[in-house]
């Protein structure tokens, strides 16, 4: 259900609620790559706490056309400080040291985000040091643990490659809500459930009609039925289109009959 936008695509107000915090990053070339990696997802606000370096030439270089996101960054003292204002803050490890912290996959925490859509919550993603990631008194500021799956003996990515990763899920996600809402991009009002259950009446009486379905040995196959609409989740022209096949194929079966 993805599909590569184009220039009028916009992501929603929810990508200003959203911000990328590096904690204590050594190499000032790291920011301006994890700032392209931002940038090519949509996402836009990067916060620092204490960097070694910043600004930095390095930075510019490697950020390679994003030194907008650079210009903005704000550089606090300490994650407490960057965070304040958020509640929701999504942590990253590579290791996850104890079992204190919900852990989440990408793909998870981006449709998280996805689903606060309707909210004003600020929401932080935190990145640790090159070095040691991040400490546990900063680990305890964070709701819940992202970690990126890779291989036991090799699992730390480089900062801006775990920032891209974590990026994409959030712009996939978030995308994918929007282009779930409507396929074709028409502002077509999905089925309610009150109609959902007539198309399943509707379905079984025709099923019926058609001798495909024996409502004395009804098995499973409503339910698995009900199961593939559920995870449609139909608009309303679709809706139409399948009440109309359902008539037509009664009105067939009725004159195969007569
Ligand atoms: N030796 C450090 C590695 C830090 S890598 C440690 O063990 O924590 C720098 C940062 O990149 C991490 O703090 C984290 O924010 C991110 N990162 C690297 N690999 C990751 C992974 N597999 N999953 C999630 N984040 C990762």
């Amino acid at each position: 259900m993805y599909r590569v936008y184009d220039d009028k695509y916009r992501e929603g107000k929810i990508i200003n609620q959203i911000k990328v915090v590096l904690v204590g990053t050594t190499h000032p070339g790291n920011i301006g790559a994890a700032a392209r990696a931002m940038k090519t997802m949509g996402v836009h606000r990067l916060e620092l706490v204490k960097p070694k370096i910043f600004p930095s030439t390095e930075a510019t270089a490697l950020a390679s056309g994003a030194d907008d996101i650079l210009d903005n960054v704000i550089v606090h003292q300490s994650l407490a400080d960057a965070v304040k204002d958020c509640a929701q803050v999504f942590g990253t490890s590579a290791r996850i040291r104890s079992i204190t912290w919900p852990i989440i996959t990408p793909e998870e925490a981006g449709h998280q985000i996805a689903k606060h859509q309707n909210s004003t919550a600020q929401i932080a993603i935190v990145f640790g040091r090159e070095s040691s990631g991040l400490t546990n008194e900063e680990l305890e500021l964070c709701n819940k643990m992202i970690c990126i799956p890779s291989i036991p003996a090799f699992s730390s990515l480089n900062i801006a490659a775990a920032v891209q990763i974590i990026c994409y899920e959030i712009h996939k996600n978030l995308h994918r809500v929007k282009s779930e809402n409507n396929d074709a991009g028409e502002n077509i009002p999905l089925v309610t459930l009150g109609e959902l259950e007539l198309l399943y009446e509707h379905l079984q009486a025709c099923m019926v009609d058609i001798g495909f379905f024996n409502p004395e040995k009804p098995r499973l196959l409503m339910r698995r039925l009900k199961r593939l609409f559920n995870r449609a989740q139909l608009d309303q022209n679709e809706y139409n289109i399948l009440r109309g096949i359902l008539a037509a194929a009664q009105k067939a079966a009725k004159k195969e009959k007569d």
